[in-house]
Formats: C-alpha cells, structure tokens, sequence
C-alpha cells in the first residue's frame, strides 16, 4: 500500500502557475502519466506527464539526463510512445519517478531551465492508448449495479449467491479498447425474436448503453503459476483511468446465456488518455466496507490493509450531449454521479483474485470495475438501470427523451477526488460518440 511522502504535502507549489489555480484537477500532487503528440501531427507519440494546463515531454527530457539511480532508470523507459515499459519497472521506480517530478516541477527548482521548454499546451496535443492492452477483463464489483440490474430479471433473487463470495467478472476484448474521443458506428447483431418459435432478429442495435467504470492499469505481472499475494496486489497496480465499456442490451440479452458476454461488449470500449498512479490516489483511501452481517471474503481475498484503506473516494459522473444540444450550443446534461467507494470488492481483491488460479498477468493488461452505480437515486451509472430498461426515459433539460442511446449522442465520463484541505486530483475525461450502423 503506498503511503503518504513529500510528494502529497498539499502546500506544494509548481512554477507551472496553470497547476496551482485552486479546481484545476492537474496540481503538483497529481502528476498522471499519458501518450501524446501534437494535434493532428503524423510523428511519434510519445510519454508525457500532466502539470496544470501543460504536458511535460518525459522523452525529451529523458535525452537531457536529468537525474541518477531507479528515477533515470524509469525516465528512460518513457523513450517510447507506451507506458508498458515504464509499468514493467515495479513499484520503487514509479516512485522514484514521481519523487523527481514533484522536486524539478516545484516552485525554486533549479531544473526548472531544463524543463521548461519541454511543455506543451495540453489542448494543443492529442492522445493514443496508453499502454499496449494484451488483455482485458471486466468485472462487476458494484453490489448496487448487480442488485437492480438483478431485480430486472429476478425480482425476488435479484442477487445471485456467488456474489459475495467471488469478484465476478469476463475476458473482454483489448482490440476494441480506443482513446477518449473514440468514434465508433452502432453494433449490429441478433437479437431476441419478436415472437416465440420465430427467428433472431437482425440489424442494429436498439438499445445501446454505456457502463461507467474506472480501468485499472497492471504494472508489474506475475509468471504463469504464481498467484499474488493479496499484501502485495497493490503494488502491481499502475494507476487507474475512467473506462466506459459501451454495452448493446438487446445483444446481450439474447446471447449471454451460458457462457457471459461477448458481441455486446466487444465493439468498442473506451478509456481516459492519462492514467493516475495508484500513489498519487494514496490521501483519499478509505475503509473497503461490507455491509452487517454480509459474510467476510476468503482468507485468500482479505488482509488488515485492505480492509482499512482498500477502497478509494473517487467521484464520477456521467455527462450526455446530443447533436439537438450541440446544435443549440447547450452545455451537456448530468445524468448521474457516484463514488467509487461504494464498491464491494476492492482493485487488490481482484488482481489476487485474477492470479489465484496461477493465471498470468502482463504489464498493461486492464481490468474494468464493472459499473459504478451507487446506492441513492441518481447514482445509476448506466441507462439499463436509469430508465428502468429503457421503460421510463429519461427527459434532457433542452427536451428530448432517451431510453437508450441515439446516433450522434456523445457520452462524456468524468472522474475526480476531493477532500477539504488538498488539492483536487482529476482523471480527466472519457468521451466517446456512437454514429449510425454501418
Ligand atoms: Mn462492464
């Protein structure tokens, strides 16, 4: 579990004046890693950091040399247009890494000549991936999410037995997985007869979703046959991103049964360009809490640590614009906010509980949370559970209705932690636009 150090003092200062404007989510404490290059530019991408308004260039300040021992080690594995290098280094080289940053971007840093022409606008570059995704996998660590959308199938049992026990999730698809401002056409495919004994249906979705979800980053793996330890997950674990795993229900009604989720998820998923380390998220842990008398996970899946400070206050929202809305210049409308604290199982849980079989894990595989919905009205993170199914839709403020997505809506994913005292830390944005069938 990494602790709090120098780099989280909430009184530091960056000469970057953009990172010390109260709100900006991009402060000196925060410091996300990405992959950038400037704004319809056909050169490499390269690695970059997030200070305020502007991205520090970590390939070019790599070529400067700026430091000695495990912080050069990791600037050097930023010479490359992916995180999987950097990632594969383990935990003391991501710290050592941040430590250098928080001293050469604080305010009176003598590297500050060094650095300073090595920012660029943020909104003046454009992102790819991250990392190289090898795998994905997705879970549903949302008692809340699993409960409602449970009672719509089984409204006396909503919640199946396993799911206090094992973090349930699927082997998704990683070739799909794209960028926020990821365009993608509506999913075609079968779907549930319109009558008993007649055929599928065929043609385009009609009940497209979105899952908001946070994508955790897998730094260091772990060889095939050895499982990890639940006091050590932690420190397999990069950082995290918002993730929203784009669902077609009407799909994934008729072919979920037996073997899970597969054509309904796998057309498109889309992630937030920077990644926030697991050490920049340490002041706002909390205790992963389970409800009285709920039964206490395996040994395998429990430790001292996780239960005191596994879980994470991160706040979410899900935020829609349309092409009615742009058209009039509207800002986009809040469907929903939640916390991912309100999760039932936490990111350690799930690497230990991934590797326990032996199953092998490489640096840049992604795990989703599965949908974050919360407990109270207004915390449900997918329109599944919003418009109950699409029965009851929801009205825009500028008038339109929805149950479902339509061509040309935008979804927008935003994720951020707070408290009184610190600075606030943002993961950005995830925004991703359906277009019609092709
Ligand atoms: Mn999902």
């Amino acid at each position: 579990m990494s602790q709090l150090n120098e780099t989280h003092d909430p009184s530091l200062q960056s000469w970057v004046d953009s990172a010390n404007q109260p709100g900006n989510g991009f402060p000196i404490q925060n410091l996300p890693f990405g992959v950038f290059r400037e704004k319809g530019g056909s050169g490499a991408f390269r690695i970059g950091v997030a200070i305020g308004d502007k991205v520090l260039d970590l390939s070019a300040l790599a070529d400067r040399q700026p430091w000695n021992g495990a912080a050069s080690e990791a600037l050097d594995a930023c010479r490359s247009g992916r995180l999987n290098g950097l990632m594969a280094l383990g935990q003391a080289h991501w710290s050592a890494l941040r430590l250098a940053l928080s001293r050469a971007l604080r305010v009176g840093s003598a590297l500050r000549p060094v650095l300073e022409p090595l920012l660029l606008e943020r909104n003046a570059v454009e992102h790819n991936l991250p990392a190289h995704i090898g795998d994905y996998t997705d879970f549903y660590i949302s008692v809340h999410h699993a409960t409602s959308v449970g009672k719509q199938f089984r409204p006396d049992n909503p919640l199946l037995p396993n799911y206090k026990w094992v973090p349930i999730g699927y082997h998704g698809r990683a070739s799909t997985i794209g960028v926020s401002g990821q365009a993608f056409p509506r999913p075609v495919g079968q779907m549930r007869p319109a009558a008993e004994g007649s055929p599928p249906q065929f043609g385009p979705c009609r009940r497209l979703d979105y899952e908001l979800e946070l994508g955790v980053f897998i730094g260091q793996g772990n060889p095939q046959g050895q499982r990890i330890n639940i006091e050590d997950a932690e420190s397999h674990i990069f950082g995290l991103c918002i993730l929203n795993d784009w669902s077609a229900r009407d799909v994934q009604a008729w072919e979920y049964q037996p073997l899970g989720p597969f054509l309904a998820k796998n057309f498109a998923s889309t992630i937030s360009p920077w990644v926030v380390t697991l050490e920049a998220l340490a002041p706002f842990r909390e205790a992963l809490k389970r409800p009285d008398g709920d039964p206490q996970p395996l040994p395998y899946l429990s430790s001292p640590a996780n239960t005191e400070s596994g879980a994470f206050n991160v706040q979410l929202e899900v935020l829609l614009s349309t092409r009615e809305s742009r058209a009039k210049g509207l800002e986009p409308a809040r469907l929903s906010s939640s916390n991912f604290r309100d999760a039932y199982w936490s990111i350690a849980q799930l690497v230990t509980h991934h590797t326990v079989n032996g199953c092998k894990l490489q640096p840049g595989d992604l795990f989703g949370t599965g949908t974050l919905s919360g407990p109270e009205e207004g915390e449900q993170a997918s329109l599944l559970e919003l418009t109950g199914n699409g029965q009851t839709p929801i009205t825009l403020p500028w008038g339109e209705q929805r149950g479902f997505l339509e061509d040309h809506d935008e979804v927008i994913l935003r994720a951020h932690c707070s408290k009184p005292g610190y600075p606030t830390i943002s993961l950005g944005e995830c925004s991703g636009t359906v277009l019609p069938a092709v």
